[in-house]
């Protein structure tokens, strides 16, 4: 069908979700936070980020955040401009001390593999790597001493989920989890892991430009040992500078005072409701009726096919028979919007976020909406 007839498709009012944002990144963000947002305005916005009100702000993101991930006192919660790709980076400077084994599935895993591969002053990094839909299997390093596991807790590329688990050897090496689309939406164990990062703008409904890495005391470790060693590090990707400055509620460098404003709200949203359990009892109500639908449409298929992996949080489904492009257009023109698939996996596909502040009744909505559109174009 052409362009102009597609996105004259008008879909019938009562089908049509409360909210049309189905993004992976930047996600919905809730009308209250806006309200938040509006209300700090004055007392908050445009304030220094060095005096009480905003530090008080950082700390009470980072408290929040301990509380919702129910973490030992041991932990630390750094904070850092730059979001989790400038972690990626900060990371091959301060927390992989020669080695690392990274387990890659997707886009986002294997930029980070990249950009140690390219780090003059580390050893070449070993690679697991699985097949786009699918997850590699956590093993123990098979030769030279790994010191930092890198894995991925959801492949927002291909919507993989991987469970979390510490392989046994070497008993010193650290456990570095992208958790970007996961943290927030899905279980883990603080047992499993070292360092749990992630940008605030999925989950959390906030804005990019801001990572966020929570720390074991063994993480703290190798952040302090590496710093005192004569490696050299650019100030804004020293690990050891972002942990003085998260102890001091600070940013190295000036923040995003709305980005916080926006993540504190949901924080407290998430955790009025019931905290953690709660958040992945909404993803996984999203999760079920998206996957289940997609099982007996005709038109449609989950792209991973191990149930086992489906990510609760980014739904990736197949399209058969409908061009994927046609469905998002009609999509779009209704303000249903970034359901498209990731660029380059290169998918006939639908890629559906089920983020916490997505309401299930508006996932179930949205395929109402498809299934409309789909009789509509065939
Ligand atoms: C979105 C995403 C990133 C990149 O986050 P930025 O904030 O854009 O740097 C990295 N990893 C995963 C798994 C993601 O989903």
């Amino acid at each position: 069908m052409v362009a102009r007839e597609l996105t004259e498709i008008k879909i019938p009012s009562e089908l049509l979700p409360s909210d049309g944002r189905f993004g992976s990144g930047p996600s919905k963000i809730r009308a209250s936070q806006i309200d938040a947002l509006v209300s700090a305005s004055t007392h908050l916005l445009g304030t220094s980020h060095r005096q009480a009100p905003v530090k008080n702000l950082v700390g009470s993101v980072r408290e929040q955040l301990c509380q919702l991930f129910t973490l030992p006192e041991s932990w630390q919660v750094l904070i850092g401009n730059g979001g989790a790709s400038l972690f990626w980076d900060a990371a091959t400077f301060g927390l992989i001390h020669k080695c690392s084994q990274h387990y890659v599935f997707g886009e986002f895993s294997s930029k980070f593999a990249t950009a140690v591969q390219k780090a003059p002053h580390l050893s070449e990094p070993l690679i697991v790597e699985a097949p786009a839909g699918t997850v590699p299997i956590i093993e123990t390093a098979q030769c030279s001493p790994v010191d930092t596991y890198c894995l991925t807790h959801n492949e927002t590329s291909t919507g993989a989920m991987m469970n979390l688990l510490r392989p046994n050897q070497p008993a010193d090496a650290l456990v570095v989890v992208d958790a970007t689309s996961a943290a927030g939406s899905i279980a883990w164990s603080t047992d499993e892991v070292d360092v749990y990062y992630f940008s605030p703008q999925k989950s959390f409904a906030s804005e990019g430009g801001t990572w966020i890495a929570l720390c074991s005391p063994k993480a703290v470790e190798r952040i302090e040992l590496i710093a005192k060693s004569k490696r050299w590090c650019p100030a804004s990707l020293d690990l050891s500078i972002a942990l003085e400055n998260s102890k001091a509620n600070q940013t190295y460098n000036t923040p995003s005072i709305s980005t916080f404003v926006l993540l504190n709200n949901q924080l407290t949203w998430m955790l009025e409701n019931g905290g953690l359990d709660w958040c992945i009892s909404r993803t996984s109500i999203s999760s079920k009726h998206l996957y289940g639908w997609a099982e007996i449409r005709k038109f449609a298929a989950p792209f991973v096919v191990n149930p086992e992996f489906r990510s609760p949080v980014v739904g990736t489904i197949d399209l058969i028979g409908v061009d994927a492009n046609d469905v998002n257009a009609v999509l779009r023109a209704n303000k249903i919007v970034d359901t498209d698939s990731y660029r380059k996996l290169g998918r006939n596909q639908l890629r559906v976020s089920m983020f916490p502040a997505v309401e299930p009744t508006d996932v179930q909505k949205l395929t109402a909406c498809i299934d409309f559109i789909v009789e509509a174009i065939s």
